[in-house]
């Protein structure tokens, strides 16, 4: 990739990762205050717990999300000359597709591989074969 498409990528990340960051803590506050005050008077075990399953897998997505781009990001750092190349195939991936997800590790046909193989993706991990 060029320095140009590096530093593209890098904005990306930094956009997406102060998005995801500013966007979670409002939806979250939002909906447990929504839960709590609409459901004070009735039984409201059962949607608070579900309030908070959606928050909790909500903030897990967050959670991962970040890592990858953090991920991302530390790669770019330390080894900016194999960004953009799949992790899977080294092939590199597609401008098109680093657009969308930057912290895309995979082309897609690898990401769609890994994603179909179930279990039988561990056998076929790049290290696996060193
Ligand atoms: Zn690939």
């Amino acid at each position: 990739m060029t320095a140009d498409e590096l530093r593209a990528v890098h904005d990306a990340l930094q956009r997406l990762r102060t998005e995801l960051v500013e966007a979670g803590d409002h939806e979250i506050a939002a909906e447990w205050d929504d839960n709590v005050a609409s459901n004070r008077d009735q039984d409201q075990s059962p949607l608070v717990e579900m309030g908070q399953t959606i928050a909790s897998s909500r903030n897990r997505a967050r959670a991962e999300q970040l890592l990858r781009i953090d991920f991302a990001l530390r790669r770019l750092a330390e080894d900016s000359e194999a960004f953009g190349l799949c992790a899977s195939c080294s092939e590199p991936i597609p401008p098109r597709r680093l657009a969308l997800m930057p912290f895309a590790t995979q082309c897609v046909p690898c990401q769609n591989g890994s994603e179909g193989a179930g279990k039988s993706k561990h056998r076929r991990k790049v290290t696996d074969y060193i």
